[in-house]
C-alpha cells in the first residue's frame, strides 16, 4: 500500500472525529467514573494524534529525500555513461590523459575528469594540449594515432 502524506491527513481527520464525538458524549454522561474513563480515552487520542503528525513530518522528509537520491542517481548513471567512453592513457611524452574510444579522437583533461567533468584538450603548441576549463596543459609530444 502507498502511504502518502493525504491518507495520514485523512487518519487524523479520523482521529479528530472520534475525539469530537467522545467530548460530546461525556458532556452528556452522568456519572464520574465514565467521564473520567472518557477523558483517559481523549488523552490517548491526542498522544495518538500526535505520533501519526510526527509519522507524517517523518514520511515527508524520508520522501524528499528520496526524490532527492533519485535524482542524484540518474546524474551519477549520465555521468557514468559518458565516462566509460574514455580510458586512461600515458601520452608518448609521458603525461597521463583520458583519451576517448571512439571517434572523432580526442583526449580529455585529466584534472577535470576527478571534478566529473569531461573537458576535450585543445592544440596549445605542436607538443601541447590544454584543457581551455581549467588551463592545464598537458605534453602530448608524438601521438601517432592521434591528430589534432
Ligand atoms: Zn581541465
Amino acid at each position: 500500500m502507498m502511504i502518502d502524506p493525504l491518507t495520514i491527513t485523512a487518519g487524523i481527520s479520523g482521529i479528530k472525529f472520534i475525539s469530537d464525538a467522545l467530548k460530546l458524549k461525556k458532556d452528556l454522561v452522568g456519572d464520574d467514573e465514565s467521564k473520567e474513563k472518557i477523558s483517559d480515552a481523549l488523552d490517548k487520542l491526542d498522544d495518538t494524534k500526535g505520533m501519526v503528525y510526527d509519522l507524517r513530518d517523518e514520511l515527508m522528509r524520508i520522501q524528499a529525500e528520496n526524490a532527492l537520491l533519485k535524482k542524484e542517481n540518474s546524474v551519477f548513471s549520465g555521468w557514468e555513461e559518458s565516462f566509460n567512453k574514455y580510458e586512461l592513457i600515458e601520452t608518448s611524452a609521458g603525461a597521463m590523459v583520458y583519451k576517448f574510444k571512439s571517434k572523432p579522437p580526442h583526449y580529455a583533461c585529466t584534472k577535470c575528469m576527478v571534478k566529473k567533468e569531461i573537458h576535450i584538450l585543445q592544440k596549445w603548441n605542436s607538443y601541447d594540449v590544454m584543457c581551455i576549463n581549467c588551463k592545464n596543459i598537458y605534453d602530448i609530444d608524438v601521438a601517432p594515432s592521434i591528430n589534432f
